[in-house]
């Protein structure tokens, strides 16, 4: 199907599309050029709420944003709305760009976007951004597949009520890859003891990062029997990333905890102004 690439427009003819556009974490600077070409040539942005406010100054003045965020726990705006709004868009020929926030296809449903889009006659491109579990954790100089620590990471969503349900914590244990848990600050205690339960040691070195590269970041690293009360005590809260595995000790703030004579689990928090 080829149409006007906008309405009123004397610009070249072009197929329906949708380019979605990984936004990486936080911090604007972590874009990639083709990101931000994207997005200076929308006409439409359809934008995740985990996206910095700092990527939308990229878009035209004239470009039209619609916030289709849904944060686990808050209202949202169906995904069955979301694929619709993009095809119609797309097929009235805007230039539709869905910003998300890290990778779309790291926990994003952008698979799904990208069936939903494909299926109604929408070509799809994907722009790939930096992904919150692996930028989360080299924020504090944890390199999750630095080889001696570990021949690999697994990246696990912590969140139930998904229709395949809870991660096989068992396998995953016995896998000894570094762990990197996305949306599990709200179940952490049943995490926990479920990592516990299926053999993990309880003095697993353990990182969690909350609101990384944004200026609110803030972090703490322990152990995985410390986790539960230090996030409880630091109020550390969603969005976040964990990570569980050898490797949280090459960061130089573990070498801090271990030096600090109140060996604290919270001495290593600190803040970061970004
Ligand atoms: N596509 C995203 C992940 C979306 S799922 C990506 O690739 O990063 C949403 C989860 O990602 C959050 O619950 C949290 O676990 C994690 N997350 C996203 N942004 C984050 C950030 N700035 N800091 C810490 N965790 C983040």
């Amino acid at each position: 199907m080829r149409r006007d690439a906008h309405p009123g427009s004397t610009g070249p003819v072009l197929t329906p599309r949708v380019t979605l556009v990984g936004a990486g974490p936080g911090d604007p600077d972590l874009l990639t050029v083709k990101a931000i070409r994207a997005l200076r040539q929308a006409t439409v942005a359809l934008v995740d709420d985990l996206v910095h406010a700092g990527v939308l100054r990229y878009l035209r003045r004239s470009a039209r944003v619609v916030h289709v965020g849904k944060r686990g726990g808050c209202a949202s705006t169906p995904q069955a709305f979301i694929h619709k709004l993009m095809v119609a868009e797309a097929l009235r020929g805007e230039r539709v760009v869905r910003i998300k926030g890290g990778d779309p296809f790291v926990f994003g449903r952008g698979g799904e976007e990208c069936d939903a889009l494909r299926e109604a006659g929408v070509e799809v491109d994907v722009v790939g951004g930096l992904t919150a579990g692996i930028a989360g954790p080299a924020s504090i100089g944890v390199p999750v597949t630095d080889r001696r620590f570990t021949r690999g990471v697994a990246l696990v969503t912590g969140h139930s009520g998904e229709a395949d349900g809870e991660p096989d914590w068992a396998a995953l244990v016995q896998s000894r890859l570094t762990l990197v848990i996305y949306m599990g600050v709200s179940r952490w205690s049943h995490i926990a003891q479920a990592l516990r339960a299926a053999g993990m040691p309880g003095d697993t070195p353990a990182a969690v990062v909350c609101q990384a590269h944004t200026a609110q970041q803030r972090q703490a690293l322990c152990t995985l029997d410390e986790l539960a009360q230090t996030m409880a005590a630091e109020k550390l809260r969603s969005p976040a990333i964990v990570v569980l595995g050898d490797v949280v000790q090459a960061s130089p703030l573990w070498l801090q905890r271990s030096l600090s004579p109140a060996e604290s689990p919270l001495c290593c928090k600190r803040h970061i102004s970004a």
